[in-house]
């Protein structure tokens, strides 16, 4: 694995980003932005999972006056989403936004920049130029590929901000395609000091989404490139985030929360070990402790993962031995398995 690029330190709110901090887990609320109240609990809900920076949509006058009572009933730095029009950035900086994600396929013009720049900068507020390939600006060059024209579309904005002597900036290229997101990062990572933050974007329904989500941001972030990502999901937000975490955890770049060790089961389990693995996923999901649980199906490789787990079950024939930190403390029956797990693990 390669050694982390080091881009400059910004910071959203309370968290930072770039330097030598931890990778950022970023989301993004799916409610009606004007909708406060589901807003928050939304925002809410996705905290309990570990999301530590918020973006929201912002499509209109309402939605930019909401984020005033938005930021009240919650504790995690949120970003407003603005495509088109400029004074919905300027009104959401009024409302308090911690960070401002701008769209240079669609606002690009310097006057428009030059007054959103003039309301971020007094403020310590920070600018993502999020780039998508879906929706490049227009004088983008046609001739050279799509992850050239992304981050040309990039650089153009950048130096623009520059010009008017901003340079609290994150950059994000996003594209479906993996291979065209992950070239177009690797292309700006040499040429910028910023903070990049990753994600691919339209990855689809969750079982797809996540598989397409790892694949490209774990390869940029094994290649040491990444500051904070999202995982962007057709559905619930907090699968984003424990899927963000998956990604980090497996490649030791974060702790946070349990990671599951279960067999994916054959011929020899003679328990339900789909069931009791997907029960104890969901005990163990609110949980932000670092613990490691095996949940191991046979007696072939389940006393050697139980063991080397914090709490762990190898199971046999209707029964299965429970172990804690290497020992085994228990031998129980198949009924039993869920509830003297969870008690060992919240023993931990
Ligand atoms: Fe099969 Fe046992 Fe391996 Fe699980 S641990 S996959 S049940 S051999």
């Amino acid at each position: 694995m390669k050694q982390r690029r080091i881009s400059k330190l910004i910071r959203i709110g309370t968290v930072n980003i770039g330097g030598n901090s931890p990778i950022v887990v970023q989301s993004m609320t799916k409610t009606d932005t004007r909708d406060v109240a589901g807003t928050i609990r939304q925002i809410q809900e996705m905290a309990e999972y570990g999301c530590e920076i918020v973006r929201i949509a912002v499509p209109d006058k309402e939605a930019a006056q909401a984020l005033l009572s938005i930021k009240r009933g919650t504790h995690i730095p949120i970003i407003a989403d603005i495509h088109f029009d400029y004074r919905l950035a300027l009104a959401t900086l009024e409302a308090g936004a911690d960070g401002l994600r701008l769209n240079p396929g669609n606002i690009s013009e310097k006057k428009y920049i030059a007054a959103i720049v003039r309301a971020a900068k007094p403020r310590g507020v920070p600018i993502r130029i999020g780039v998508n390939a879906g929706s490049l600006p227009r004088s983008a060059n046609p001739k050279v590929s799509i992850a050239k024209q992304m981050v040309e579309a990039a650089l153009e904005q950048i130096r623009l901000l520059e010009s008017l002597d901003f340079d609290q900036i994150k950059v994000s290229l996003k594209a479906f395609d993996v291979p065209t997101t992950i070239k177009a990062y690797q292309l700006i990572a040499e040429k910028i000091p910023y903070p990049l933050h990753l994600g691919i974007t339209e990855s689809g329904l969750p079982r797809a989404g996540v598989i397409r989500s790892a694949i490209g941001i774990g390869v940029l972030l094994y290649q040491g490139i990444g500051d904070t990502l999202r995982v962007s999901l057709t559905g619930d937000p907090k699968e984003e985030v424990i899927a963000a975490y998956e990604i980090l955890k497996s490649l030791n770049l974060r702790e946070r929360g349990p990671t599951m060790v279960s067999c994916p089961a054959c011929g020899r389990c003679e328990v339900d070990l789909i069931g009791l693995a997907r029960s104890v996923e969901e005990r163990l999901a609110k949980m932000d402790s670092p613990i490691k649980v095996a949940v191991m199906g046979c007696v072939v490789n389940g006393p050697g993962e139980a063991r080397g787990a914090d709490v762990g079950i190898a199971c046999g024939k209707g029964r299965g031995a429970i172990f804690r930190k290497g020992e085994v403390v228990r031998t129980v029956e198949e009924k039993d398995f869920l509830e003297v797990l969870m008690e060992e693990v919240s023993k931990i």
